[in-house]
């Protein structure tokens, strides 16, 4: 594995190049062989501004690793015992404070949101400057599994793993603290509340406070139980979802039921429209974009016999592509106008404001972030998935990437899917995780 980037001299690179030119013709297979070693160092030398000797040594971040590992874990468990949830992250956030303060590292707490905490970790060198996030919320879920750290909290679990995800980033701290000879610019550690919240959500108070101000590069880990323990997983360009929640209500007139032409049936007229809404992913949309809309609940009436007055259903559409989500949510506006205006209910149609956006990875710092990945674990390239994250928030302010970190283990049982009330985590791979946000932020910050 590569694990030390040894600079060559960019003098000798480019004293010799004239030569290089004129003995050309006279090239023998062995000079090809010379210049096959001092290309590459060449070319790190043009990419990373750096003129060091060392610019990453791997070896020492990841034998640094296994002596923090059981730190990283213990405050893992620490958290899972003490789930909360979105915007009430208090103990959590002061774990997070506390942690970064000895390591003396500079903390911010309060950032947009009471419960936010931003870590920065400067160096004398000039460099660019990296964030890596972690969100600490957990879930309104009952768990169920019988780990002896299980949730103290009735009704609230890390069912999504961002205990995980605060101990992993807190562990890269304490990797980054010891190796800051490796770091150039700057480190911002951004622990964000409430990102299961999927309204408002914790990332835009953050950013709105300043948080990202500076910013040239962002990354984030989620811990996925989709994937076999320890292997990352990415892509270039969109990888998650954009949620566009929906409230349509019907206004008909109520009556008696067996009676209906003397009323406006709310029931039937969502019924109808539901059936055409249906239609748009199968009708309207390009077959090969990744979209989807569900239903998820529908009330109306009380009784056997009486027609309600109203009906209202709620749901949810997930797309990847702005274009089509635009389509969609056009498209759903004239069903519901065309069907109300044959029927004479009066219809309303609600989208949610101001939704995540689509999780879009730059091209370039994936590919990059990628190989950096693979020196530390398998990397596979994910297909992309309908959830929604408010990462996509840091996206769109900086360039950056969003990495799976898998954690499916089944002789350990950890086959429950995320938000499972018995998903569990390999903590083997937490390891894993800090090492990615340290090396990332190394490469990241000594990039030209
Ligand atoms: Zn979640
Ligand atoms: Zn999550």
């Amino acid at each position: 594995m590569a694990s030390q980037y040894v600079l060559p001299s960019v003098e000798i690179a480019r004293l010799a190049s004239p030569y290089i030119e004129l003995l050309i013709p006279k090239l023998t297979g062995k000079h090809f062989i010379i210049l096959y070693y001092l290309l590459p160092y060449s070319l790190i030398k043009l990419k990373y501004g750096r003129n060091i000797k060392v610019l990453m040594d791997l070896e020492k971040l990841r034998r640094d690793v296994i002596e923090i590992e059981d730190e990283i874990i213990k405050i893992r468990r620490q958290i899972h015992e003490n789930p909360e949830l979105s915007y009430k992250e208090y103990n959590t956030a002061k774990l997070v404070a506390d942690t970064l303060r000895n390591l003396g590292i500079e903390v911010k707490t309060g950032v947009g949101l009471p419960t936010a905490v931003v870590g920065t970790l400067k160096t004398p060198r000039p460099g660019k400057t990296v964030a890596l996030r972690a969100d600490m919320d957990a879930l309104p879920v009952e768990e169920m599994t019988d780990l002896p750290y299980k949730s103290k909290e009735k009704g609230v679990m890390h069912a999504c793993g961002h205990d995980t995800h605060v101990a992993m980033l807190l562990g890269a701290a304490m990797l980054l603290v010891k190796n800051v000879d490796m770091l150039s610019g700057e480190v911002r550690f951004l622990f964000q509340p409430a990102e299961e919240d999927g309204g408002l959500g914790g990332a835009k108070p953050m950013i709105d406070a300043g948080a990202m101000d500076g910013v040239d590069y962002v990354f984030g880990l989620h811990i996925f139980a989709k994937y076999p323990a320890g292997v990352f997983a990415t892509r270039k360009g969109p990888l998650m979802a954009t949620p566009d929640s929906f409230k349509i209500t019907v206004h008909g007139k109520g009556g008696h039921g067996s009676a209906p032409h003397e009323t406006i049936d709310p029931i039937h007229v969502s019924l109808l429209i539901a059936n055409a809404i249906y239609g748009i992913s199968s009708r309207q949309i390009d077959p090969v974009q990744p979209f989807v809309i569900s239903i998820t609940s529908i009330h109306s009436g009380t009784k056997d016999n009486i027609i309600p007055d109203n009906a209202v259903m709620e749901g949810t559409i997930r797309s990847l592509s702005e274009e089509v989500r635009k389509r969609a949510l056009s498209y759903m506006e004239k069903i519901v106008k065309s069907i109300c205006d044959i029927y004479g209910a009066e219809c309303k149609v609600e989208f949610m404001k101001d939704v995540y956006p689509i999780t879009i990875n730059d091209p370039e710092v994936t590919e990059e972030a990628m190989k950096v990945l693979s020196n530390i674990s398998k990397v596979e390239e994910t297909e992309p998935v309908l959830g929604a994250e408010d990462f996509s928030r840091f996206l769109q302010k900086a360039k950056g990437t969003y990495i799976f970190l898998g954690t499916r283990n089944e002789q350990m049982g950890c086959v429950y899917p995320n938000h499972s009330s018995r998903f569990c985590v390999d903590e083997s791979v937490l390891k894993l995780g800090a090492l990615a946000h340290a090396a990332l932020a190394i490469t990241f910050t000594n990039m030209k």
